[in-house]
């Protein structure tokens, strides 16, 4: 398991580099390891590598693997796609949800959320590049929904999230990532306190950087391939 301490280490590395091309403080770019897929060894091997924050897609393999987990201080981000039959269990298990693009999800969660818990920290999933079989609100869309879910009890709204397209170069990439950006300012400034945009993944986490996301989603280079495509959301 040293190699994900290696792999950590160079993702890391990947990381700072892109932000000192662009200017921007390393401590800005949070690392999200992506965990799906993997066992909790892998979980376990990469918190002893200094890691606490870890995403997963599947609701159930991820409810699993915090049970044999529950001996260490981690941190979950639900990444992967909502439905309502699952909102019980993301609000009971997850400290993070990234995909909620409708506020009958949200309302789910904040009324499903249990006393004993903190509120649940939540990303609006953004279709930036209006692929039509994809989830996400549409940027239009998104300041309205983010209002409404910013009233929401037991949810802090933190910001953004998005899954573009796979791009063939860095400046495609770049653009969509831009505009991701953009709608994130665009929010802010409409008065919304938003601090994160959880961006980029392995493929495009440099241009995710440049184009100002605070999150990395990460899994592949931590963990190497997946012996089956995970489905984005
Ligand atoms: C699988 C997944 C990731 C990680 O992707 P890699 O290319 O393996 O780094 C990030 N975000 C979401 C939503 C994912 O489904």
């Amino acid at each position: 398991m040293t190699m994900i301490a290696d792999n950590l280490q160079s993702v890391r590395t990947r990381v700072q580099a892109a932000c000192r091309a662009c200017g921007r403080d390393p401590a800005e770019v949070a690392l999200l390891a992506v965990s799906k897929t993997f066992g909790p060894e892998a979980v376990r091997a990469a918190h002893a590598a200094g890691q606490t924050a870890f995403g997963e897609n599947y609701i159930q393999e991820a409810v699993d693997k915090m049970a044999a987990l529950a001996d260490l201080p981690l941190v979950w981000h639900c990444i992967g796609p909502i439905q309502s039959n699952k909102t019980r269990l993301v609000a009971e298990h997850f400290d993070w949800a990234h995909t909620v693009d409708r506020l009958k999800i949200a309302q789910r969660l904040s009324e499903q959320l249990p006393a004993h818990r903190a509120p649940l920290q939540v990303c609006l999933q953004v279709n930036i590049d209006g692929g039509p079989t994809k989830s996400g609100v549409a940027p239009s869309d998104a300041l309205t929904l983010a209002r409404e879910v910013a009233q929401l009890p037991n949810l802090v709204l933190r910001g953004l999230m998005t899954i573009p397209e796979p791009a063939p170069n860095f400046a495609t990439a770049l653009a969509v990532h831009r505009q991701a950006r953009a709608l994130f300012d665009q929010l802010c400034a409409a008065g919304l306190a938003l601090d994160t945009l959880s961006m980029g993944m392995t493929a495009d986490l440099e241009a995710a950087v440049h184009a100002g996301s605070t999150m990395v989603r990460v899994g592949t280079a931590i963990f190497g391939g997946r012996a089956h495509a995970a489905a984005p959301g």
